[in-house]
């Protein structure tokens, strides 16, 4: 796993249009946890403390022995990815923060999306849309958080279930569809259109517990020199009704050549045939197949991989050819928004006060020259259970270890004195699951957590340096809790 250090991290901080804020949402068992375990642990995390820990994100014990992730926390991971612009590998900031899957933990999964700009939604693929994942989309949609999907446990199409690729095709499509239906209904078009297309790169597919995915780019790249299309043209072909006509070299939305013979989707043909006939290749021990496939894929094993057979076989080779954190990772970069641009259109959402305050400006701009304005989401309590801290993120201007501030709790109307404290922060640290790294200050857009101010806030709250700020808009619940 790389490491990188507190100097490097913070250094990313300033650039605002490099940092995401994204949660993984779902319904309990469709695959959250196994999926933000494996960006874990491809990305770059600054302490390497907890590293092989199985599950990181579920710090506490009983979680565990549930299964369940009931506190959500954060994590800051590192990712180069190379930009369009050709300027080379960009250093990016994703923070991950965790979500409870579980629907008694509703107020939990507010508290996670507040503080996040996007959102990855994990459906399994045989399933499809479930009780939990409308409401916890829901919830995303009303705190204006962009969504992108992940149809996970394609796994399952394949070795369980033993579907044709058309089969499967339907099946990824008909999960997709169901999640545009919840959306459709979301009538604020503030983030502007949030419809899930493949063909755009918004919907990832794969398997989370066996390390690989992809979303259409992934190939596009690919076929789109090959076949002398342009980009974006090659991914709307790789989703939906487009046929490619071998003996006329041309896409066609017919599925019937002029021979009468029947043409393969696109999506099938170059991108879930190949991948359904190496995983069936390598599990039925056919080496001359599957080494042929391999070789023109450009996979090479070395040393001791080249002993592997089997399962652990097909996973090492899927996720040297399409791996899962690479392409999800990818997605986040490219899909969701920063905080400079989505601070643009929450902050409607987001604070209480007129539109035109200095707070509602310096929220809007994402200016962290501007006064401080931090919303304090929740209170997670220390390892060793001495204290708590006050875990939220900068949404204008800069927090720092020792800055005088106002805490302002619920209670708190401006021009009064109820339930508002005046007082020294003590020291800014980020948070990594469970440990925490000391940082001089954090700049607005990123996340961090605040000690010395867990006397004041008793759930969530807000932290300003202005003297007339209203507060942060309370978390809305209105999504009334789901049935088990
Ligand atoms: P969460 O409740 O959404 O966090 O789900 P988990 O990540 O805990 O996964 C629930 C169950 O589904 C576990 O038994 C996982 O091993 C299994 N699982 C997760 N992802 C996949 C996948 O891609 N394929 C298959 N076959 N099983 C998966």
């Amino acid at each position: 796993m790389p490491q990188f250090s507190v100097e490097q991290v913070r250094a990313i901080m300033d650039k605002t249009e490099s940092i995401r804020s994204m949660s993984v949402i779902a319904h309990v068992d469709h695959g959250k946890t196994t999926l933000a375990d494996s960006l874990l642990s491809r990305a770059g995390i600054i302490s390497n403390k907890s590293a092989g820990d199985a599950k990181f994100m579920q710090g506490r014990k009983d979680e565990q022995e549930r299964g369940v992730t009931i506190k959500s926390t954060g994590v800051t991971l590192f990712f180069e990815h190379d930009c369009e612009d050709g300027g080379g590998p960009q250093p990016h900031l994703i923070n991950l923060i965790d979500s409870p899957g579980h629907v008694d933990f509703s107020s939990e999964v507010t508290a996670a999306l507040r503080i996040t700009d996007g959102a990855i939604v994990v459906v399994d693929c045989i399933e499809g849309c479930a009780v939990q994942t409308e409401t916890v989309l829901r919830q995303a949609l009303q705190e204006r958080v962009k969504p992108c999907l992940f149809v996970n446990k394609v796994d399952r199409c394949i070795l369980e279930m033993q579907m044709d690729v058309e089969e499967m095709y339907c099946r990824f499509r008909s999960a997709i569809e169901n999640v545009n239906v919840i959306i459709a209904t979301y009538s604020d078009t503030s983030m502007g259109s949030l419809q899930m297309d493949p063909g755009i790169g918004n919907v990832a597919f794969g398997s989370g517990l066996h390390g690989w995915g992809f979303s259409t780019e992934r190939f596009a790249k690919i076929y789109a020199q090959k076949m002398g299309v342009n980009q974006a043209k090659m991914m709307e072909r790789l989703w939906g009704d487009w046929y490619y006509n071998a003996k006329r070299k041309v896409w066609t939305t017919a599925q019937v050549d002029d021979l009468g013979e029947l043409l393969q989707r696109g999506f099938c043909q170059y991108i879930m045939g190949p991948i359904n006939q190496l995983i069936r290749a390598i599990m039925d021990q056919d080496a001359e197949k599957y080494e042929k496939m391999m070789e023109s894929l450009g996979i090479v094993l070395k040393g001791e991989d080249r002993q592997l057979t089997g399962k652990p076989l097909m996973k090492h080779v899927m996720q040297t050819w399409i791996n899962a954190a690479d392409s999800l990772l990818a997605m986040i970069v490219t899909q969701l928004p920063s905080p400079k641009v989505a601070q643009r259109y929450r902050v409607e959402n987001l604070y209480e006060g007129p539109m035109d305050d200095a707070a509602a400006n310096g929220i809007r701009t994402c200016d962290p020259s501007a006064a401080l304005m931090l919303y304090v989401s929740k209170m997670v309590p220390a390892t060793d259970k001495s204290r708590f801290y006050a875990f939220g993120r900068v949404f204008s201007g800069t927090v720092a270890s020792g800055q005088k501030v106002r805490i302002q709790g619920a209670h708190y109307k401006p021009g009064s004195k109820e339930d508002l404290h005046v007082k020294n922060i003590q020291r800014t640290v980020l948070m990594m699951g469970r440990t925490t790294e000391a940082i001089q200050d954090v700049p607005c857009g990123n996340t961090v957590a605040l000690v010395g101010v867990d006397q004041y806030i008793v759930k969530s709250g807000t932290i300003t340096t202005l003297e007339d700020a209203h507060n942060f808009a309370d978390m809305k619940y209105s999504v009334s809790p789901v049935v088990k």
